[in-house]
């Protein structure tokens, strides 16, 4: 098959490169960065309009439209984003996405192949901010309770009592772009395809420069202060919050499976094993084989206080779900970053 990937040169598009080629695919690789600055870059892609595919601008009509001419499989991986801290100051670049999503959309519609199918990348930053209170208070017998509250999102959460309220700038984003994959196949019949990535890590992504996650970021400060035997790192607010972390190759496995399955509601990929901040620390520390003191800054921004994700809708449509463990995926991902750290000191 003929095959599109948008946000070639990102983390996850750079994996998914790999896998569509040792598949046997043909692969068009796209990105706006210079392919000096993509994270994998595969000769074996055909990476060339007259040399342009790289500093391509999906948020131009023209150059979607170009790219998804005669291709059987549209895969959206292109967004301008990151970490907790930059969608935060940055969401009126993040909401300008949509364009990416707009254009590749009608794109596919009028000159991809008559059975060509789109997947679109979402976000566990879609659901309501009240499903995802993780502090919860009750009033019992006249004593007030509280208790910690694992919550795992299922994908009816993004809407409660009638209403959205996903992320502000990054989640009103991806909420709007998913219906319009929706609206694009009731209306106009495209295939659609949506996955609600919940924080994918791995090597060959954002370590360092503002738009890293945090299993990166916190490697990168074991990994300096493991360097630099400073023996401490700043950690973003107080440790407690809640995340579960999905290892690349079991997002892309999920990928694939839900963009060859029928299934055209958006649905969760990512791990349901949750952490809170501080057993990520505990994980990364072993891989590392280096023991830290963690300094809290609670005025840094963290997000919601928990967010897991609900496989049961994955494990019936799918058959599967993400299996790798945190530890697992941890130790492969640390010595990349150190390597990187080691190597621009
Ligand atoms: P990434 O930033 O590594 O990759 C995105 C790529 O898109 C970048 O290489 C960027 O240069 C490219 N891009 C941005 N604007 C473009 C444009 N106008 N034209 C062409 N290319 C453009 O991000 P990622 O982690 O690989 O994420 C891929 C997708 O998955 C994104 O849509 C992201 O929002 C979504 N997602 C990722 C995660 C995660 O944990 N990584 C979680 C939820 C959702």
């Amino acid at each position: 098959m003929r095959c599109l990937v948008a946000g070639a040169g990102g983390f996850i598009g750079g994996y998914l490169v790999k896998r569509l080629l040792d598949q046997g695919h043909q692969v068009l690789s796209v990105d706006i960065k210079p392919k000096t600055d993509w994270w994998q870059f595969y000769s074996k892609a055909n990476n060339t309009k007259a040399n342009s595919w790289a500093h391509c601008d999906l948020r131009l009509r023209q150059e979607a439209f170009d790219a998804c001419k005669g291709v059987d499989r549209v895969f959206n991986l292109a967004a301008d984003m990151g970490g907790i801290g930059f969608i935060e100051s940055n969401k009126a670049d993040c909401m300008q996405s949509v364009l990416i999503n707009t254009h590749l959309l009608q794109g596919t519609k009028e000159e991809a192949t008559s059975n060509a199918r789109y997947f679109y990348a979402s976000s566990a930053c879609v659901y309501h901010a009240n499903r995802q209170i993780s502090h919860q208070q009750k009033e019992t017998n006249g004593f007030i309770v509280s208790w910690r509250q694992d919550v795992a999102l299922k994908e009816s959460d993004a809407y409660y009592n009638g209403g959205a309220m996903p992320e502000d700038g990054y989640g009103w984003e991806k909420l709007f772009s998913e219906r319009m994959c929706r609206h694009f196949h009731e209306d106009y019949g495209v295939n659609t395809r949506v996955a609600r990535f919940h924080n994918i890590y791995g090597p060959h992504g954002s370590w360092t420069g503002g738009r890293e996650k945090a299993p990166a970021a916190i490697c990168r400060k074991i990994a300096e202060a493991k360097r630099d035997d400073t023996g401490i790192i700043d950690v973003w607010g107080n440790g407690t919050i809640t995340r579960s972390f999905c290892w690349i190759n079991d997002c892309i496995d999920g990928l694939m499976y839900l963009m060859e399955s029928d299934h055209r509601e958006p649905i969760n990929i990512g791990s349901s094993e949750s952490v809170t901040v501080n057993q990520l620390i505990d994980c990364i520390e072993v891989a590392a084989d280096y023991k830290v003191i963690r300094k809290y800054n609670t005025t840094k921004p963290q997000g919601v206080n928990g967010r897991n994700s609900d496989n049961a809708i994955c494990k019936q449509v799918l058959g599967w779900e993400p299996a790798t463990s945190l530890l697992d995926g941890i130790s492969k991902t640390y010595p990349w970053i150190e390597e990187q750290v080691n190597a621009h000191s």
